[in-house]
């Protein structure tokens, strides 16, 4: 599992130089000035670059939230290649999230790292076949976890789940 970029590593309340982002993160300093580039925020001109921990965690989320918006319908976000790829079918699970929603996960075809993204329930099946798979969707690639999803197109796949 890899926990490189995760913003979770970054505390809110301090500020960081680039170096520091970048062994915190264990990204390239380069990576991090192209950051503040793009728009990171740094407190002021004074070296060394300070950005406070808020900024930054929300400049990842945002950045990180852009990328899912990027996917295409069957593709994932991969956290390793940081960028949308195709799953691996076989590694491919929908748990249920509330509200219709269903987090999409798996390994990424090409690094097998950890990718995902969230769907609607609608879209399941469609996003399914679309990824080669048959229907209907064999139990272990379904996640329920006590939730009863709304306006789902599987009603009958979950019914037979629950014997
Ligand atoms: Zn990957």
């Amino acid at each position: 599992m890899s926990s490189r970029n995760n913003p979770n590593r970054i505390k809110i309340h301090r500020s960081y130089t680039v170096i520091e982002i970048s062994e915190t993160l264990g990204v390239h300093p380069k990576t991090v000035r192209n950051w503040i580039h793009a728009g990171l925020s740094v407190i002021d001109e004074t070296r060394p670059l300070l950005i406070q921990g808020a900024d930054l965690k929300r400049h990842l989320k945002q950045k990180r939230k852009t990328y899912m918006q990027q996917c295409e319908p069957n593709e994932l976000y991969c956290f390793k290649c940081k960028q949308p790829k195709a799953p691996d079918i076989k590694s491919l699970q929908f748990v249920a999230m509330p509200a219709g929603m269903a987090h999409m996960k798996g390994r990424c075809d090409e690094c097998r790292g950890k990718a995902n993204k969230y769907v609607s329930w609608r879209d399941v099946n469609q996003i399914w076949t679309e990824l080669g798979g048959k229907l209907p969707i064999a139990e272990k690639h379904l996640i329920l976890r006590g939730q009863k999803p709304l306006n789902y197109p599987l009603a009958k796949v979950f019914d037979d789940e629950k014997k």
